[in-house]
């Protein structure tokens, strides 16, 4: 496994790749990998002759008082768990390499980052797409792999890679979690033993929502009651949004009719997390 540091290595090695006539996957993630990256590597390694996956702890989509100092960084764990799963190369810059004269130009997505993350955390989308936009141009993948666990990212890379005409096709990948429902994440580190134990109740606030669109409940209002019911017997859990929206434009509605996405964001302690699932009436 080649591990580069500059963009200029980086190049060399996909133009030797692409030579072999290679296909090109690519997971771009922050590092302090879990099961839930090895599962896009693995889709990853499926799909593509050649994979390449970054670390990078973006700072440009990190808010002030946000985590970017204190976001784990166990670099040498993360080659060692990206060498087992059968890694091509790993792209792991420092922020100088990958904001060499600062940064002027930015991608911008717009509508769909108003909601859900978009509003409690300004400018974050606006550092994911232009961080997006910038590896997929040092990369240059045929397919790249993001995670349904954080479902708007994915819908906004989605439609920048089809506005810009960007030549790669996304693809989304289930959420992994733990035996409990939890959603597996990086920032599961920041929390203590009670409030791990209490961040279940995400998942279950979500599957009970799942189970009254299943028995027929359509009406958003009422879907959203419930799940606000279920995580209020948790005082640590902070909600800091719980939607229910087209699964496609992000806009609220007050009755289900086809896929909506219903999303949460809270706080537990000092940890932000969010989750999401899918659901059909
Ligand atoms: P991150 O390192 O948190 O920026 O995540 C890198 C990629 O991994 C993103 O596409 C995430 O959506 C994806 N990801 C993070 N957690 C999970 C999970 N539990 N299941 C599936 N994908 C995930």
């Amino acid at each position: 496994m080649q591990v580069a540091e500059t963009i200029s290595s980086v190049r060399k090695a996909v133009k030797a790749a692409h030579r072999r006539s290679k296909t090109i996957g690519f997971v771009p993630t922050m590092g302090a990998l879990h099961v839930g990256h090895l599962s896009l590597i693995e889709a990853a390694k499926k799909d593509c002759d050649y994979v390449i996956v970054s670390i990078f702890v973006n700072p440009t989509q990190f808010g002030p008082g946000e985590d970017f100092q204190k976001y784990p960084r166990p670099l040498e764990k993360d080659l060692d768990m990206c060498r087992k799963a059968g890694v091509d190369l790993v792209f792991a810059p420092a922020p100088a390499e990958m904001y060499k004269s600062g940064n002027i130009t930015w991608v911008t997505v717009e509508k769909l980052t108003d909601p859900l993350c978009g509003r409690s955390r300004p400018g974050h989308f606006r550092g994911v797409t232009t961080v997006c936009a910038k590896l997929f141009n040092i990369v240059g993948p045929d397919l790249a792999y993001f995670g349904q666990k954080d479902a708007q990212q994915a819908i906004v890379i989605r439609r920048m890679v089809e506005d810009l005409n960007m030549p790669l096709q996304i693809v989304i990948c289930p959420t992994a979690r733990e035996p409990d429902g939890l959603a597996v994440s990086s920032r599961n580190k920041y929390l203590n033993a009670d409030q791990r134990k209490d961040a279940a109740a995400l998942y279950r606030s979500l599957e009970k929502c799942r189970r009254m669109v299943e028995a027929g409940t359509t009406d958003t209002a009422a879907l959203a009651a419930e799940m606000r019911k279920t995580l209020g017997e948790f005082p640590a859990i902070e909600i800091e949004y719980l939607s229910i929206v087209d699964a496609e434009t992000l806009e609220d509605t007050d009755r289900i009719a086809g896929r909506a996405l219903v999303a949460l964001a809270a706080r537990l302690g000092p940890a932000r997390l969010i989750d999401n699932i899918i659901v059909e009436a």
